[in-house]
């Protein structure tokens, strides 16, 4: 299993080494960052799994940068988890606002902290369903890596797949390039865009007559849908 990269902003060095000893204890990765401008540099080189990210630090505050990542599509899907040593209800709320998936209140508890890291969404974490699903005569199989067309079984690339997998737990839907590259390619989205269009291609020659089921929605991305009858 991969190990959790966890980014620590946090500018009292103590607290900041103390976490980062605990984490590191408990099989967890921890880089740390004592502002923003450090964050943005450490999220620019590898995008960690979750930021713990403290409310009060010189520069730009928590809050504020809670903000910018959630807007930013590298960040948006990456778990924050805000330190606040305030106890105040409405900081609280600005700060889920602002993006963040949880709060801590300081002093915490070792145990509390990995408690709620591990519990925090996983919300980047690209789609890998197990079961089997049907559309309009296609059905894929995520235990087997199965794909087949009207019982006649597809050859696909192991990128062709995912995507296959992700139109088809999402049928119906419209997915901008964007959109494709957060939830099939996770935590590459360095890659351009154009590449999504490469595997839509590809999908599309893959699936034979059920890649018109794989519709450009113009100036927006892709659909899969089984309102198209694919000629026999
Ligand atoms: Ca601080």
């Amino acid at each position: 299993m991969k190990i959790p990269r966890v980014l620590v902003v946090e500018d009292e060095k103590a607290i900041a080494e103390l976490i980062s000893v605990n984490l590191r204890h408990h099989g967890m990765l921890a880089v740390l960052a004592e502002d923003g401008e450090a964050a943005q540099a450490a999220i620019d080189d590898v995008l960690p799994d979750v930021i713990l990210l403290d409310w009060m630090l010189p520069g730009q505050s928590g809050l504020v940068l809670a903000k910018r990542w959630r807007l930013d599509p590298r960040t948006k899907l990456t778990p924050i988890l805000m330190l606040t040593a305030r106890g105040d209800e409405p900081d609280k709320i600005a700060g889920l606002d602002a993006g963040a998936d949880d709060y801590i209140t300081k002093p915490f508890s070792t145990q509390e902290l990995l408690a709620r890291i591990r519990a925090v969404p996983r919300r980047r974490a690209p789609e890998q369903a197990s079961d089997v699903v049907r559309i309009g005569g296609l059905q894929l199989d995520g235990s087997t890596h199965r794909v087949s067309y009207q019982d006649t079984p597809l050859r696909l690339g192991p990128t062709e797949f995912k995507l296959l997998n992700y139109f088809m737990h999402h049928a119906e839907r419209v997915h901008s390039r964007s959109q494709l590259l957060d939830r099939v390619w996770g935590d590459h989205v360095f890659i351009e865009e154009r590449t999504v269009d490469v595997h839509v291609k590809r999908l599309r020659e893959a699936l034979g007559t059920a890649g018109a089921m794989v519709e450009t929605v113009r100036g927006v991305g892709y659909r899969l849908t089984a309102s198209v009858t694919p000629d026999a």
